[in-house]
């Protein structure tokens, strides 16, 4: 059965296609189980920049997991910024298209994904979890899809040397204030 529970954004169903890939042709009985976990409350995720630290109880089991996000491209961030410049920047779904129709989607993309299990590298349910964790967690604040790729790091470091062409989406990507936001899961 579909479950709609996971990415109803655009931004959060980025993180949906990293379990559900579009080539698979069969349906994967992990990935129930993956979202069951994810409910259950069993994926405990931090941010460290770009990188994804989660811990994924299971069982009496816990494992670690690790992954890291690539940085947005220089093209995607610009464009974000770009479309962020309204006076009252929001996330939406018509932004995410509005920025993907201008050539530069604000798609992730994973540099590396480390799991303390045994089946790491293959796809595991723990990988599976955060993935749905994500989604689940971006629908609710699609400002994280940008925080792990590095988004408010690369926009913060070029505001030091504004253009006189662009003085206020600095004001406005201020005003998405992502300090002190993003770094604690309960
Ligand atoms: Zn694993």
């Amino acid at each position: 059965m579909a479950d709609n529970d996971f990415g109803y954004t655009k931004w959060g169903k980025d993180w949906v296609r990293f379990a559900e890939s579009l080539r698979q042709t069969r349906p994967n009985p992990q990935l129930p189980s993956a979202r069951r976990m994810v409910r259950d409350g069993k994926v405990q995720i931090t941010f460290d920049g770009r990188t994804v630290r989660a811990v994924v109880h299971r069982g009496r089991g816990t494992t670690a997991i690790t992954i890291e996000v690539a940085p947005m491209s220089p093209g995607a961030t610009a464009e974000v910024c770009r479309q962020l410049s309204g006076a009252q920047p929001v996330l939406t779904d018509d932004l995410y298209v509005a920025i993907t129709d201008a050539g530069h989607p604000p798609r992730p993309e994973l540099v590396s994904v480390d799991c303390s299990c045994p089946a790491a590298g293959l796809r595991c349910i723990h990988e599976l979890a955060v993935y749905y964790d994500m989604a689940r967690r971006i629908d609710d604040d699609p400002r994280i899809a940008l925080h792990v790729q590095g988004f408010f790091r690369a926009s913060a470091d070029n505001s030091e040397a504004p253009t006189p062409a662009t003085p206020r989406r600095w004001i406005a990507l201020n005003a998405l204030d992502p300090a002190a936001y993003f770094i604690v899961a309960e």
